[in-house]
């Protein structure tokens, strides 16, 4: 068989080749000292080891004819273990040792994952990869950190150790398909057995889903109460378990997954304590602010894109950066990204010094905030960038090269934006009704 790469050899490569001292996190004046040189290591790593895997999965994008599925899977694999050695992945363990706080570190590792950095080394753009950090996310934060939260030592020995010390993968399956945003609607049946739990049910847009050694799995026991399982998944081989891939068009490596529990059995052991909601929602804060920096990085990105492609491309005798129309809203959104990483650096500093804060609802409700503002401005930034791109922005090629369609899903994910946003302006809205007597002093008009 002939393997056809798909890309367009007249098509040249974007290149940004101009350093914009805005968009470099590690010239930002609001990072410390420490976080700067925690930072500068983590960018050394990316570009050594990672970025020549980031390329490899870039590259498979383009061979329509071959399947590329499963190398994708060895590839994506073998980043989180590497990024587990270095203590990247999950940083839920990883609490002493380190000059800069768990929470600060959790964020800047999205937000360089997603955004890559200019290499003065190589003189290049070390590009990242959003789906990628994705994975992390899920695997490191939205399994590792409730399974920390509710499990005793013999869980934690069994369950949290492999995934956030040893980098195995994890998933965490809360949406269905009848409860989406509405996830308290969740009908996956948790059956309580004499030894063991029976698990029933389907699970749909699972990040890892079937790429995962371990599933954090929320669902409903006998008597209504929603509660979370672990699930091994034996290397996907679990016996009445199947995982598929759902096929998306952006976040291509983050497996995002349906998946079937066809009546599972599950020792008891595997159920954590507490409420599911509880387990689910306890680390929402953790989880606003590293969403909120990876759309941050992912900004960035783009705006570099921009950038140097209104460089680059000429068009009616002149370079588009030449064009206001091209030129405004590149330097606006290069305003309101350095805005919100202040924002981001103060909570997430915050929070390590203060770890009660993770129970504040008012630094829940903040962080929501700025979950909503930064995804939203990484959707925009991409639309620009499409813009910016003409025709091309519509190829596969610039396409992914760029990561364009990456940020479209984060307006949806960890809680979509316009349920947030409702439940936010209802709070602000909310009001006792005025008391009668005051009522009788409001003259009445007829009209
Ligand atoms: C790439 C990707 C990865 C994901 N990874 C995971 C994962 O790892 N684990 C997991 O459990 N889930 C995951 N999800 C699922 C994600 O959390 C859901 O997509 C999200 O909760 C929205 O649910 P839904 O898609 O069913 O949309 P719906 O709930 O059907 O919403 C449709 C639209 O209606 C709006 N809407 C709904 N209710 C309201 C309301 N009350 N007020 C105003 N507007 C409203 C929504 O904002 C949305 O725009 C992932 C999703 C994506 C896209």
């Amino acid at each position: 068989m002939i393997i056809m790469d798909t890309r367009i050899r007249e098509f040249e490569k974007i290149k940004i080749q101009k350093y914009i001292p805005e968009l470099d996190l590690l010239n930002n004046p609001v990072l410390n000292a420490q976080e700067k040189e925690f930072l500068a290591e983590l960018y050394e790593f990316m570009e050594k080891e990672l970025d020549p895997e980031f390329i490899k999965l870039e590259d498979l994008n383009y061979l329509v004819e071959e399947p590329t599925q499963d190398k994708k899977r060895e590839i994506v694999v073998g980043i989180m273990k590497k990024l587990s050695e270095k203590g990247y992945y999950s940083t839920i363990l990883n609490t002493e040792g380190y000059e800069v706080g768990r929470i600060t570190r959790n964020a800047l590792i999205a937000y360089a994952i997603c955004g890559g950095r200019w290499s003065e080394f190589s003189e290049r753009y070390i590009a990242g990869n959003y789906s990628v950090e994705m994975g992390r996310l899920a695997g490191g934060t939205l399994y590792c950190n409730p399974v920390n939260y509710a499990s005793d030592d013999a869980q934690k020995e069994q369950f949290l150790i492999p995934v956030a010390r040893d980098g195995q993968i994890g998933a965490s399956a809360m949406t269905e398909f009848n409860a989406g945003s509405d996830i308290f609607r969740m009908e996956l049946a948790l059956q309580e057995r004499d030894d063991m739990i029976v698990a029933k049910g389907k699970k749909l847009f699972i990040t890892n889903g079937m790429i995962a050694d371990f599933i954090v799995l929320y669902g409903r026991l006998n008597n209504g109460q929603l509660a979370a399982v672990v699930v091994d998944t034996k290397n996907q081989q679990l016996k009445n378990f199947r995982s598929t891939r759902v096929r998306t068009y952006g976040m291509t490596d983050a497996f995002v997954s349906r998946l079937i529990f066809d009546r599972v059995e599950l020792p008891k052991e595997s159920l954590l304590k507490g409420h599911g909601l509880d387990i689910a929602f306890h680390q929402l804060t953790e989880e606003r602010l590293v969403i909120s920096a990876e759309a941050l990085g992912d900004t960035m990105k783009k705006l570099l894109y921009s950038h140097a492609y209104a460089l680059q491309r000429r068009q009616f005798e002149r370079r588009l950066h030449q064009y206001q129309v091209i030129r405004f809203p590149i330097s606006r959104k290069i305003r309101e990204l350095n805005l919100l990483i202040s924002a981001l650096i103060q909570y997430v500093r915050q929070l390590d010094k203060h770890p009660e804060l993770a129970g504040s609802k008012l630094m829940a409700a903040n962080t929501m905030g700025l979950k909503i503002s930064t995804t939203e401005l990484g959707f925009e930034s991409a639309i620009h960038c499409f813009r910016t791109m003409g025709g091309r922005g519509f190829t596969r090629q610039y396409a992914n090269e760029i990561g364009l369609f990456d940020p479209y899903c984060m307006v949806h994910g960890g809680g979509s934006n316009y349920v947030l946003e409702d439940s936010e302006s209802r709070r602000f809205f909310k009001y006792k009704p005025p008391r009668r007597e005051f009522e009788d002093t409001i003259p009445k008009i007829d009209y």
